[in-house]
C-alpha cells in the first residue's frame, strides 16, 4: 500500500471499564485505530482521541462516566484542545441519550455492538465537525471475520479491517471475545439490553485468531463470551456450522487447547446451567486448560436462583463442582455472588454462606445487589434494606478472605509452574506470575522471565499473592 494514502500519525488514549470482554472490544478498537495510522498513549494530554470503553453493571456507571467526561474536560482546556472524545461500551448503549445531553465534549458514541463503524464515525466527524453516534446490536465479529487475518505491521497498513483482538501489542496474556450478548435474561443483569441477543463468531476465525496472537508472542489466551457454553448455538441453529454432540464450545475448546505454542487457555464466563461433563472432562485431556476455572452461581439458595432465573439448582452446582474436583481435587474455583437480591431472608444468605465453604473457593467477586432500569428484578417489591445489604457483604468477604488465606498458606513448601506475565514497574528484577489454580506469585530472577513458564518453590504466602523461588 502506498505510504502516503494513510491518515497522518495520530495518537489514541483508551481507557477500559468493566470485564474482559471490555478488554478484548478495546483491542478490537485499538486494532481498528492502528489502522488508521493511530498509536496508543499513556495519558489523554496528549491524546488525539480519548476513548472511553464503560461498563454499566455496578451502581452509578453513568455518574462516573460523566463525571470521567468532565475531568476530561478540563484537560482539553488546560492542556489539549485538539482533543476528541469517543465514548463506547454498555454505558454508551444503555444511557446514550442522557449522556449526549448531558455531556456536550462527547464528539462520538457507539455500542458494543457497533465497533467496526469506529473508523467510519471519526471519519464523518472529521468532515462535518458533528458529533456522530451509532448504537445498537448489529454483530461486529461477522463482519471481521470475512477477511484474512493481519500478522506483521505491513499487513495492517493493508486495506482490509483489522481482525477484532490481533494489534501489534505484544503480550503474554491476550483475550479474545467469542460472541457477543446473551439469551438467558437472569433477573438482574442488564447485559442482554446493553450488548443484546448472543452471536458468535465463527469457530475457524477463532482458531485463526489465536494461533495468530500465539505466532505474535501470547503465552495465555482467554476465550471470553456472556456466556462461552452455548458459544455457536446460533450457528448451528443458522445452517452455519456442524458441531459434534459435544456442542461448539466443546469443539473450539478442544481445538484451541492444543494449537502447538499455547501454553494456557482460560475461559469466561462459564454459565453454570449449561456446564456440561464433556467440558469439564477437557481438563483432563488438557493440561494447558490448568486447573482453575469462573463458575458464576450468584446465590447459595435455590428460590433466589429460581427468582434470578439462573436455571440451575445448588445440587446442580455442586454436582458440576464434583466432576471437576473428581478430575482434580487442587482444581481452583472462584465465583459471583450478589448479596441482598430482593426478597433474600437470612436464612437464604445463609445458604450461600454454606455454599462458599462448601466450595471453598479461592476467591469470589461479592456485590450488593443494585436494581438496573429494564430489568425484571428492578421491578422485585420486596428489595432489601442498604444496612442489611452491606452488613451480608461483610460477612461474606470475612469468609471469602478467610477461605483464600488457608488456601494460599497451604500453598507453602509446594512445588508449581508459573507462568510470568509481567515485571513490576516499581522494582527490577520483581516478577509476577500465575500458578495452573491462577495464584498470583511474586519472583525475584535476575534473568528476564516475562512469558516464560517457570518452576518454583512457595516460600511465602499472604491473602493476595504467593512467594516463589526459581528451582
Ligand atoms: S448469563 Fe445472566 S448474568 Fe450472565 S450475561 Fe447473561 S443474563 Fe447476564
Amino acid at each position: 500500500m502506498d505510504i502516503s494514502v494513510l491518515p497522518s500519525p495520530k495518537k489514541v488514549y483508551i481507557e477500559t471499564w468493566g470485564c474482559q470482554m471490555n478488554v478484548a472490544d478495546s483491542e478490537q478498537m485499538l486494532g481498528l485505530l492502528q489502522a488508521q495510522n493511530y498509536s496508543q498513549t499513556a495519558t489523554p494530554e496528549d491524546a488525539d482521541l480519548v476513548l472511553l470503553n464503560t461498563c454499566h453493571i455496578r451502581e452509578k456507571a453513568t455518574h462516573k462516566v460523566l463525571s470521567r467526561l468532565g475531568r476530561l474536560r478540563e484537560i482539553s482546556l488546560e492542556h489539549n484542545p485538539r482533543m476528541k472524545i469517543a465514548v463506547a461500551g454498555c454505558v454508551a448503549q444503555a444511557e446514550g441519550k442522557k449522556l449526549m445531553e448531558k455531556a456536550s465534549n462527547i464528539d462520538i458514541l457507539l455500542g458494543p455492538g457497533k465497533i467496526s463503524e469506529l473508523p467510519g464515525l471519526l471519519a464523518t466527524h472529521a468532515l462535518d465537525g458533528k458529533r456522530a453516534m451509532s448504537l445498537g446490536f448489529e454483530s461486529t465479529a461477522r463482519k471481521h471475520d470475512d477477511h484474512e487475518l493481519p500478522s506483521t505491521r505491513t499487513d495492517i497498513e493493508m486495506p482490509i479491517v483489522p481482525n477484532p483482538t490481533v494489534t501489534m501489542k505484544e503480550e503474554v496474556t491476550r483475550f479474545i471475545n467469542i460472541a457477543q450478548g446473551c439469551d438467558n435474561f437472569c433477573t438482574f443483569c442488564v447485559v442482554p439490553f446493553t450488548r443484546g441477543r448472543e452471536i458468535s463468531r465463527p469457530l475457524e476465525s477463532i482458531v485463526s485468531e489465536v494461533k495468530a496472537l500465539v505466532a505474535g508472542g501470547a503465552k495465555e489466551i482467554t476465550l471470553c463470551g456472556q456466556n462461552v457454553n452455548s458459544y455457536g448455538d446460533d450457528l448451528v441453529r443458522d445452517g452455519k456450522h456442524v458441531a459434534p454432540p459435544e456442542g461448539p464450545f466443546f469443539e473450539l475448546l478442544d481445538r484451541a487447547a492444543q494449537l502447538p505454542g499455547i501454553e494456557r487457555l482460560r475461559f469466561t464466563t462459564s454459565n453454570p446451567h449449561d456446564f456440561t461433563r464433556p467440558l469439564a472432562e477437557l481438563f483432563r485431556k488438557h493440561a494447558s486448560l490448568g486447573r482453575y476455572i469462573h463458575l458464576p452461581v450468584q446465590a447459595g439458595n435455590d428460590e433466589v436462583l429460581e427468582r434470578m432465573k439462573r436455571k440451575v439448582t445448588v445440587a446442580e452446582y455442586m454436582e458440576r463442582v464434583k466432576w471437576l474436583r473428581d478430575i482434580d481435587p487442587e482444581m481452583a474455583i472462584s465465583t459471583d455472588l450478589i448479596v441482598g437480591f430482593p426478597g433474600e431472608t437470612e436464612e437464604q444468605f445463609q445458604g450461600t454462606l454454606d455454599l462458599v465453604e462448601a466450595v471453598q473457593y479461592s476467591f469470589i467477586y461479592a456485590f450488593k445487589y443494585s436494581p438496573r432500569k429494564g430489568t425484571a428484578a428492578a421491578r422485585f417489591r420486596d428489595q432489601v434494606p442498604e444496612d442489611v445489604m452491606s452488613e451480608r457483604l461483610h460477612r461474606l468477604q470475612a469468609l471469602s478472605n478467610s477461605l483464600t488465606t488457608q488456601q494460599n498458606l497451604a500453598e507453602i513448601g509446594r512445588r508449581r509452574q508459573v507462568l510470568c506475565h509481567y515485571e513490576s514497574r516499581k522494582e527490577a528484577g520483581v516478577f509476577y506470575g500465575r500458578t495452573q489454580q491462577f495464584r498470583l506469585v511474586m519472583i525475584r530472577s535476575e534473568r528476564n522471565i516475562v512469558g516464560k513458564m517457570v518452576e518454583v518453590d512457595i516460600v511465602e504466602a499472604n491473602k493476595t499473592a504467593l512467594v516463589g523461588v526459581l528451582v
